[in-house]
């Protein structure tokens, strides 16, 4: 079995993080304006910094985890991890040190934060449309209808991953995972969060999101995600079904089983699941996750490149799940 060695990894780490020094340094102008707004914004606004925040979340959703699944948690897992499990700490470890938008900005060759920067700068402030001294009802109205967007954006970009045989080589890192580990969310291929960016973030953009309003939509989809990614048997009842993904309901997503194929793609509300057809009506509950067959078990570099393989040449079809 062919694992990431710990060499492999404090190697790629290394050469992230000396990247983003690079970067931040030598471009300052290439750092995303949305991301880096993130630190400050959040900082500002809920008196503890991003990574404080994003902790609790996150250290809190392991303690129920682990508190409900006992042996079989998360943080079990994460103490003896395979190779599912390296996978999804690497990628969480590249998220918690700051360092998640320096591989899409490698490989974008810095285009992804020159994009959002340059188009924010021709359109200007969103609260323009609004009244000079906007009420607080209205402030929150115009807060729920990005919210509405964002997330449609996100149910067709994620359906798009998965129907489009290019973009689903990205996408399948996240479906390799062969166990939930709470962690199992930060697990993106980089191309992905270049063209998710793109794809999501420039439409919302040009409908004069601020940096602000996008930073706490980005907070509230990390946190959904903590859950998402957690084996609990929780439904959520009517509230999973309508308003809120539950942890049963992603798990579907990411099943072997082929009744709960192409179902589930939803980021946060699963509504539009339910407009457009893909929602799993079924009470099938799937113990298992990963793809189908299983994915060769690569090293972390092996990962990131194979989506490269054969581009260009005869399109071969990868092994698409669900
Ligand atoms: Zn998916
Ligand atoms: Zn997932």
């Amino acid at each position: 079995m062919k694992r990431i060695s710990t060499k492999g990894a404090l190697s790629v780490v290394g050469v992230v993080a000396a990247a983003n020094i690079a970067i931040t340094t030598l471009l300052p102008e290439a750092l995303p304006l949305y991301w880096r707004s993130y630190r400050s914004v959040v900082h500002r606004s809920f008196f503890v910094g991003q990574w404080e925040l994003y902790l609790l979340c996150v250290v809190g959703v392991l303690v129920v985890d682990g508190v409900v699944l006992g042996s079989d948690s998360a943080l079990a897992k994460l103490a003896r991890p395979g190779w599912s499990e390296r996978t999804d700490l690497f990628f969480f470890a590249i998220r918690f040190f700051g360092l998640a938008s320096t591989l899409p900005l490698l490989f974008s060759l810095g285009t992804i934060g020159l994009v959002p920067r340059w188009v924010r700068d021709r359109r200007g402030d969103s609260l323009s449309w609004l009244p000079e001294f906007p009420s607080i009802e209205v402030v929150a109205l115009q807060f729920l209808v990005y919210w509405i967007i964002f997330d449609f954006f996100r149910y067709w970009w994620h359906r798009w991953m998965h129907e489009s045989d290019l973009l689903w080589r990205f996408h399948r890192l996240h479906h390799d995972a062969e166990s939930f580990t709470v962690l199992t969310g930060s697990r993106v291929h980089p191309i992905e969060s270049v063209l998710s960016v793109l794809f999501v973030g420039i439409p919302m953009i040009l409908l004069g999101v601020t940096p602000v309003q996008f930073t706490a939509l980005w907070l509230i989809r990390l946190v959904v995600d903590q859950w998402q990614h957690s084996m609990v048997p929780w439904t959520f009842g009517w509230f999973g079904r309508w308003i809120v993904f539950s942890p049963i309901g992603h798990r579907i997503h990411h099943s072997q089983l082929e009744e709960h194929w192409d179902k589930n793609y939803g980021d946060i509300m699963p509504v539009w699941d339910r407009i457009f057809g893909t929602w799993y009506e079924g009470n099938v509950v799937n113990e298992s996750v990963g793809n189908v067959p299983p994915a060769p078990q690569r090293p972390l570099v092996g990962q990131l490149l194979d989506p490269f393989a054969g581009l260009g040449s005869s399109r071969s079809q990868p092994s698409v799940v669900d």
